[in-house]
């Protein structure tokens, strides 16, 4: 099982590495289950359900509190406080 990470400086997610494959930042940090996450380019937020070497399981409730868990590649996803 692959670990996850995320930038500290630019807050995209990616699998464990030693600087971010996105702006070279060495601040990175582990990605844990239950850390909140933002979808890449929506508004749509979720947390972190399931990591695994195939993905990220988000788990997501939109405006009418409608749950649902979905798949997502790393790349789609952006850390959120
Ligand atoms: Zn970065």
């Amino acid at each position: 099982m692959d670990n996850y990470e995320y930038c500290d400086d630019c807050k995209r997610i990616f699998i464990e590495n030693s600087s971010c494959p996105f702006c070279e930042s060495t601040q990175v940090s582990e990605l844990y289950v239950k850390s909140p996450v933002n979808i890449l380019g929506t508004k749509v937020k979720g947390r972190v359900f399931k990591l695994s070497s195939d993905g990220i399981k988000v788990l997501v409730v939109d405006a009418q509190n409608n749950k649902s868990i979905r798949d997502y590649d790393a790349s789609k996803l952006k850390k959120v406080l």
